[in-house]
């Protein structure tokens, strides 16, 4: 039984009825064999597949597309042109693939493709291959592709490539003919221009003939031991139920290994004086990242991951990370527990992150920090865990620039807005639920989302209905304006009028988009009472802790909002959103501090 077909089983059986309608109960599956040799002279590489695609979808495929992310890297190319033109480029791009010799482009040239045995005619199209097929694929049968090609691995330049900055040898990712998705909602044949992937769920069994000497680490198992594989330059992994496969080839890597229960963790790196120290505590905390992120989300499915010094930054792929290793221990635990972090949205729950791209990184980002705050726990020395996160986005709401968390992943008008939505604004989306549905049913609901959706492609509505069945409450409106406005939170105290017995509170919703609110009161006797106010269509509200009081609901209509309580002391302040869960965008009126005396009337201008 496969890893695909065990997990979601085990959850089947109480979650099939709540199944949405959206939710069609079916996936593409395919199977990629692959013989690959690698020229290290030219960079270039031949190789040849067969993959059997088996079409579970209800329609009839006419034709089909793979993907061919090589030939990004060319003068020209919709990547190059788009790095050049967007107003902030990424540096790691810019105009470096218009000044390529031809030598270094990256290309991917199709030789021979055959459908079922025939031939099939095809076009290049850029970083898209175009099959037309001799006839359709009809709903449940497989149709078997059998493809040569040659590609040129072009000098690194993104993710990908020979010679990265730091000395290694081939960082390759995106590197192979990939069949398109084709799922519920259609074919998703997106050209490569920069960033975030989409794939079927399959097994791949790759054998890559390299020079002798070289050590290859990457997605899957190894199927022979490392010495004979380095010996002879023959490497066959195999992985099963995964969407991608990547790997990295270097002659001066060291390899070692740790366990994080009954995975095999595995560490990729070349030797460097001042990193090796570094490189020699990352197993521990990679371990510990791997336990708490089991515990927080749910259990990793596969049998190793492997962590390669590699790419340009960070990357995720199944199975594997490619990360560049000079760095600081922090930086070097921090990238690892991101990209490690991924393998539950990215490579096992799989959302399609061009669409919904804060889904992937944003979810991601939310338990990142959650993780470091772990495993540095020494560290932190106060506050809200994800308080980064909300003032990169609350600074992006405010400067005009923002665009919806809904926006294709690659369409963004800069990449500022692209970052600040998908990783800080995504991030909050879920932090921001303790104050909406509380800490307890927002943890319980990421844990039922992963484990009902994992091997899916779920999409927001999934989210949210998990969180509200964790919950019970409706949280139509709160994805709805989060993800697809760029409404901002700005609530604040109105006005209090207080004598000597009681007090009445007025408070007012600035910002257009609503949401519950916490009020604390401080009185001078040094009692600290606590107030929720839901909205009214939530229908309900969070669990309230013992010290805290339920208000009426509060209309989303209503502007303002009042209320009175009876009191035994005067009061000293009150505050909005005290523990900063939600994403204010002007904290200054939120708080109101009295001297104390009693007849006092505030009035805020
Ligand atoms: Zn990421």
């Amino acid at each position: 039984m496969t890893i695909r077909s065990i997990l979601p089983f085990i959850f089947l059986v109480s979650t099939f009825a709540k199944v949405s309608a959206q939710y069609p109960g079916w996936q593409q599956a395919i199977d990629y064999t692959m013989d690959i040799t690698l020229d290290t002279t030219l960079h270039q590489y031949h190789g040849q597949m067969t993959a059997k695609l088996t079409n579970n979808s209800p329609d009839a495929l006419n034709r089909a597309f793979f993907h061919l992310f090589f030939n990004a890297f060319q003068p020209e190319s919709m990547m190059d042109v788009r790095s050049r033109t967007i107003s902030d480029p990424d540096s790691r791009v810019g105009s470096r693939i218009v000044e390529l010799p031809e030598s270094e482009w990256g290309w991917i040239k199709v030789e021979s493709l055959k459908v079922n045995g025939k031939t099939v005619e095809f076009t290049h199209d850029g970083t898209i291959l175009e099959v037309q097929l001799n006839a359709p694929i009809r709903a449940g049968k497989r149709a078997t592709f059998e493809m040569t090609w040659s590609a040129q691995v072009p000098r690194q330049i993104r993710r990908s490539g020979w010679m990265n900055k730091e000395g290694i040898e081939y960082s390759m990712t995106q590197w192979y003919p990939k069949v398109c998705e084709y799922n519920h909602d259609g074919w998703h044949t997106e050209p490569y221009i920069g960033r975030e992937y989409h794939g079927i769920w399959g097994d791949y069994d790759v054998t890559i003939h390299a020079p002798k000497g070289y050590t290859i680490g990457g997605t899957g198992v190894l199927q022979q031991s490392m010495e004979s594989a380095i010996s002879s330059g023959t490497w066959n992994f195999i992985a099963e139920d995964v969407i991608d496969f990547a790997w990295a080839a270097d002659p001066d890597y060291l390899h070692s290994t740790t366990k994080a229960g009954e995975v095999t963790l595995n560490f990729y790196h070349q030797a460097s004086e001042e990193y090796n120290e570094n490189w020699a505590e990352l197993p521990e905390y990679a371990a510990k990242a791997m336990a708490f992120l089991n515990e927080l989300v749910g259990p990793y499915p596969y049998p190793q991951y492997s962590i390669i010094q590699g790419g340009d930054g960070g990357m995720e792929y199944p199975m594997a990370t490619l990360i560049t290793g000079e760095r600081s221990l922090r930086s070097l635990v921090g990238v690892t527990v991101h990209e490690m972090a991924h393998s539950w949205f990215q490579a096992v729950l799989a959302t399609n992150e061009s669409l919904y791209e804060f889904m992937d990184e944003g979810m991601t980002s939310y338990v990142t920090t959650l993780c470091m705050r772990h495993l540095f726990a020494e560290a932190i020395t106060s506050g809200f865990p994800h308080r980064s996160s909300y003032s990169s986005y609350i600074n992006q709401a405010l400067s005009g620039n923002e665009e919806p968390l809904i926006t294709h992943a690659d369409h963004y008008q800069t990449n500022r807005a692209y970052g600040v939505a998908a990783y800080s604004k995504g991030e909050v989306l879920l932090a921001q639920l303790s104050a909406i549905i509380g800490s307890n049913a927002r943890d319980q609901g990421l844990q039922e989302y992963f484990a009902k959706w994992s091997f899916k492609h779920p999409g927001p509505l999934e989210l949210k209905q998990c969180m509200e069945a964790a919950s019970g409450l409706d949280l139509d409106w709160y994805f709805q304006y989060f993800i697809n406005t760029t409404h901002t939170i700005d609530y604040a105290i109105k006005s209090v009028y207080e004598n000597e017995s009681s007090a009445t509170i007025n408070l007012e919703r600035i910002g257009a988009m609503p949401m519950p609110q916490n009020i604390t009161i401080t009185f001078a006797n040094g009692v600290i009472e606590q107030y929720h106010a839901p909205l009214t269509m939530m229908r309900g509200n969070k669990a309230l802790a013992d010290n805290e009081t339920l208000l009426p609901d509060w209309p989303w209509t209503h502007p303002t909002y009042s209320f009175t309580i009876v009191t035994s002391s005067p009061i000293v302040s009150i505050e909005l959103d005290a523990l900063r869960q939600t994403a204010d965008v002007n904290r200054d009126n939120n708080t109101v501090s009295f001297e104390v005396e009693w007849q006092r009337i505030y009035q805020r201008n």
